[in-house]
């Protein structure tokens, strides 16, 4: 459907929990409390939101958490999703530590995409940013997953004077494997208020001096935000995505369901409307559809990042409760 600024929304990010395997500085550093089983939605009101959703349009659905493979029966979630009438592609976010014993099966079900989420090719930076020695773990699954079949991204968050240095070898993937690797420019959101990331046009320029004949690619690749470039005799493409320093909320195209119900329209906003009281007081579908249809129909114009370092962020949730 078409949001008040003629934006085509059809993609959906759907948080199925806030917990998580690995602490990442950035993102969930220590052990803080999760939201109660109670309180997390079940997979089949997921469900029935994602049907509902479909209803209004929305086709695309990228499955992330905290970590989605935590959460038990996620291979038969993905599967129903993948079988909800209007579902045209479902993704998955995933750190890639439980990744390979589940690949089997993600290839079953016809899953159309994993992004693997890894910041370095150090083992040892690894356990200083995810406080856990699961390096190789992760790199194993990016290799399985390219070699199985299914399209595969890694998306690498770089911070200055922790992981900058690791941006060519983290480069050098998309050359020796079947994988675009994309840089995500970090934001203001929890514990990423802490650090110091690195925008697009920095990483190009030290790029440009190592492959002065790299390519712009014009071509839409997947459905998000990313721009890319190809550096000729790699496998995969460079991706960013700069939320930041390249806004591209006029083409946002995208809500977000949090684990505990939230409808989100906005990453920068704190608020939404609260499906799961909706479904759990019983109101009719018709009804609820509607409310989706409206608050999607007012999604906001844009983030405003930028008065997050003045007045302290709109949104108090933890990107892992989320889902980035
Ligand atoms: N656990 C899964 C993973 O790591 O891919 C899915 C959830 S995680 C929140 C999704 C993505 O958000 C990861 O790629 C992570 O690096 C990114 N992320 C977390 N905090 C962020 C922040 N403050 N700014 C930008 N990206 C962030
Ligand atoms: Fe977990 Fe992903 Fe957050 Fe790291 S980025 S702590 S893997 S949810």
């Amino acid at each position: 459907m078409k949001d008040s600024h003629g934006r085509n929304i059809d993609y959906m990010r759907i948080s199925i929990t806030d917990r998580c395997n690995l602490r990442c500085k950035y993102c969930m550093p220590e052990d803080l409390p999760s939201i109660p089983h109670e309180k997390i939605l079940r997979f089949e009101e997921i469900l029935h939101i994602c049907r509902l959703a479909g209803e209004l349009g929305i086709r695309k659905f990228k499955v992330t958490g905290g970590e989605p493979l935590v959460r038990k029966n996620c291979m038969q979630f993905l599967k129903d999703l993948k079988e909800l009438p209007a579902t045209e592609q479902v993704t998955l976010t995933t750190n890639g530590t439980l990744l390979s014993e589940y690949l089997p099966e993600l290839k079953r079900i016809g899953l159309d995409g994993v992004n693997i989420s890894l910041d370095t090719l150090n083992e040892h930076t690894f356990e200083q940013i995810t406080g856990r020695s699961e390096f190789h773990k992760v790199m194993d699954a990016v290799i399985a997953c390219q070699a199985s079949g299914i399209r595969t991204k890694v998306n690498s968050v770089l911070l200055q004077d922790i992981n900058k240095d690791d941006f060519f070898q983290l480069v050098g993937l998309a050359e020796t494997y079947q994988v675009d690797v994309r840089f995500i420019e970090i934001m203001p959101i929890g514990f990423g208020q802490q650090f110091k990331g690195c925008n697009r046009q920095e990483l190009l320029d030290m790029l440009s001096k190592r492959y002065p004949n790299h390519v712009q690619v014009h071509e839409h690749r997947g459905n998000g935000p990313a721009t890319y470039i190809y550096l000729p005799g790699f496998k995969g493409c460079i991706g960013f995505i700069d939320a930041i320093h390249g806004k591209f909320c006029g083409t946002c195209n995208r809500v977000r369901l949090t684990s505990d119900g939230i409808l989100k329209l906005c990453l920068y906003y704190q608020n939404g409307i609260d499906l799961k009281s909706m479904l759990h007081a019983g109101y009719p579908d018709s009804l609820i559809r509607t409310a989706m249809e409206q608050a999607i129909f007012r999604k906001p114009t844009e983030h405003q990042f930028h008065l997050a370092a003045l007045e302290g962020p709109a949104e108090q949730r933890r990107m892992s409760q989320i889902g980035g």
